[in-house]
């Protein structure tokens, strides 16, 4: 069968539901560790096996020979995530299963963050088994999902400088996932994914104003000063300063994809920026 772990959360949902038009729901397994998160999906006919990345044995017996497996990454801060990661590795490869593919960061960042990704990716390519790395870019949603304190404070702050970003909706990472669990063709490679479009803080800031019909401007400050509002806002230090590393890498151009890799596994065009701030402003 096809396995996907961290299927009820945002992105996984978004690959059961993309898997759904392509293969008959017995032949997918979603891997949950809260199994109440789980319900919609048994309800649609998908198998549901409830296991935690943070206890191994959950993971015995979970995996086939022959599986083709999606692995999305953690998502607890000051969790150990490589060795969150290297348990399903492990069960994954004990069992012999066909494919491996995770979600990791772009090769070319540098920032904190994408430490765990790098160390995760050695750890697969040492596994021995077929593997995927879908180096996934920035979500649209990082941004617009949080749209409310940007509207009040009619500002973008942000420590980007003039850098770019080439992010894609969450449901465009997910058709890739989908088409490289379900085609032929892409073990051992390693696809670099962003949207088609990079865009700039500014240009992100006159959508908005468009859009809004208010002035939105782009307040760009160093990455301390950024630490220092996210702080002063509640967020814990260590949460803070990895948010600085990332602008500080899109100030440099880090998070600016430009294979086309994306756009070309799901067969057309990456949904644009503005249709995810459409939506987060209709809902
Ligand atoms: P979510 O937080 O919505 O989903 C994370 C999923 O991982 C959830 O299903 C969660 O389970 C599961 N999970 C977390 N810890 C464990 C664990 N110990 N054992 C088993 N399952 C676990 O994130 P997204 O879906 O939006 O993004 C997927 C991943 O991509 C993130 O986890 C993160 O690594 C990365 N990411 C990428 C970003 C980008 O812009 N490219 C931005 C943010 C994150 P549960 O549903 O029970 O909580």
């Amino acid at each position: 069968s096809i396995v996907v772990t961290g299927a009820t959360g945002r992105l996984g949902r978004h690959v059961v539901d993309h898997l759904l038009q392509k293969v008959p729901a017995e032949q997918i397994t979603a891997v949950a560790r809260t199994p109440e998160k789980a319900a919609g999906l048994a309800s649609r006919g998908v198998r549901i096996a409830v296991a935690d990345y943070d206890a191994p044995q959950t993971f015995e017996g979970l995996f086939a020979p022959g599986d083709r497996v999606l692995l999305i990454s953690g998502s607890e801060v000051g969790k150990d995530r490589v060795r969150q990661h290297r348990t399903v590795i492990e069960a994954a490869a004990a069992a012999g299963v066909a494919q491996l593919a995770y979600t990791s960061a772009p090769g070319s960042l540098t920032a904190a963050l994408a430490d765990d990704h790098r160390a995760t990716e050695e750890v697969l390519r040492a596994s021995g088994l077929p593997w995927t790395l879908l180096r996934n870019g920035w979500y649209h949603e990082n941004y617009t999902e949080n749209l409310g304190p940007v509207l009040e404070r009619r500002a973008v702050v942000a420590a980007a400088g003039e850098g770019r970003v080439s992010s894609a909706s969450r449901a465009d990472y997910a058709a890739a996932a989908a088409a490289v669990l379900t085609g032929e063709g892409h073990e051992n490679r390693t696809f670099e994914l962003g949207g088609d479009t990079a865009w700039s803080f500014a240009e992100y800031a006159a959508e908005l104003s468009r859009v809004t019909g208010e002035e939105i401007v782009y307040k760009a400050v160093t990455p301390q000063q950024l630490t220092g509002i996210l702080t002063g806002a509640g967020l814990p230090e260590q949460a803070a300063a990895v948010f600085a590393g990332v602008d500080a890498s899109i100030a440099k151009g880090e998070l600016e994809i430009t294979s086309g890799d994306l756009s070309r596994l799901i067969g057309r065009p990456t949904t644009p920026l503005s249709d995810a701030v459409a939506a987060a402003l209709k809902a």
